[in-house]
């Protein structure tokens, strides 16, 4: 057929349908310009492919024709049709998969990480003053060879005062000064009973410290809480003096505050000692001259002391003619509290975050 013939040739419906997909099928893209834009084509085309071939399409209804053709000319009209609908088929199926491709390819790249943008930084916790300040002795105790001992809280008469030698009517005894339970288990008032267990377990010689919580019947106010930290302190050896204790506190506030802090032991009495001593330190602020920290005095109370009462050793199964030892207790949060200036010990109780959060 020339272009002249063509030209003459009236349009049968197979050109007019293909027209018209022409026309329609222009507009989509292969690079929509956004994945909505994409999105939307995708959806338009599925409208595209039931419109021209659908059950209620011209197409369909033209092959529904094929009956009243002349015999002659059917093979050829279904052909025609045929043809028409495998070329509209395979635009649409080809037209499909490219968008596909591309929503399917922006999708994935907005769902990956974009490793530029900033992250949320997640809030790291921190120790506890008190924990902070509770390894801190831990450590300087473990590097002279002492072994750090844990125990239980709630005790027997008998390791809360009986082994520690504070006789029957003793105030501390009394329950105005004691939590009792129900069944008269007492919640331990000094670390000292965890001295007991160590020595029973692993006899003499011995080193340990045992830092832990105590409990005593005051009412809180800025310099007592009912429940409170504490760190025990015992050796006992063959030999050792006053002066092994001395040396030892001496070490013990040269670390925690510098060399140049002295110490001082005062005369006192407690039943588990004898001869019993408080230990002070000079002031880490001023140094001994007077301050609002050491209130004027210069020098800070550290804690209890004195050489291991010798029915405390007998009270362990220790033999007190073949070994002698020194105890100490001070109070870790007290100590906390003066390092940090605190005012009012119950901060430390709190577990105020505001407050808390100073100590990162
Ligand atoms: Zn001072």
């Amino acid at each position: 057929m020339t272009e002249e013939e063509h030209q003459r040739r009236p349009e049968t419906p197979s050109d007019r349908i293909r027209k018209a997909f022409e026309v329609e099928f222009e507009r989509f893209s292969d690079s929509p310009g956004s994945l909505p834009e994409g999105e939307k084509e995708l959806r338009e085309l599925q409208e595209l492919r039931i419109k021209f071939l659908g059950k209620k399409s011209e197409l369909a209804a033209q092959k529904k024709m094929i009956g009243s053709v002349d015999p002659k000319r059917r093979r050829d009209f279904a052909l025609i049709f045929q043809n028409l609908e495998q070329d509209i088929t395979r635009r649409i199926d080809e037209k499909e998969l490219r968008l596909r491709t591309f929503v399917l390819r922006v999708r994935t790249e907005r769902e990956s990480i974009d490793v530029t943008m900033p992250g949320r930084r997640p809030r790291p916790g921190h120790l506890h003053p008190i924990t902070l300040m509770r390894e801190r002795i831990e450590d300087i105790f473990v590097s002279l060879g002492y072994a750090v001992e844990d125990d239980r809280e709630i005790e027997t008469d008998f390791y809360n005062f009986d082994a520690l030698n504070i006789p029957e009517g003793h105030p501390a005894r009394d329950p105005q000064d004691t939590f009792y339970t129900t069944d008269g288990f007492a919640l331990r008032s000094q670390t000292s009973t965890v001295q007991i267990h160590a020595m029973q377990r692993r006899g003499a010689p011995i080193r340990m410290i045992a830092p832990g919580r105590v409990f005593r019947r005051d009412t809180p106010d800025p310099t007592h809480n009912p429940m409170f930290f504490q760190v025990e302190g015992l050796c006992v050896d063959r030999g050792i003096t006053m002066a092994h204790l001395k040396g030892t506190l001496a070490e013990l506030v040269h670390r925690l505050f510098g060399p140049e802090t002295r110490t001082r032991f005062r005369p006192s009495y407690f039943p588990f000692t004898e001869p019993s001593a408080e230990v002070d330190y000079s002031c880490f602020n001023c140094g001994g001259k007077g301050c609002r920290i050491c209130k004027g005095s210069g020098w800070i109370e550290l804690g209890g002391s004195g050489m291991v009462h010798p029915n405390v050793l007998r009270a362990a199964n220790v033999n007190p003619e073949e070994f002698t030892g020194f105890a100490f207790g001070l109070g870790i949060d007290r100590t906390c509290a003066r390092i940090y200036q605190l005012d009012d010990i119950r901060l430390l109780f709190e577990n105020d975050v505001r407050f808390l959060e100073q100590f990162r």
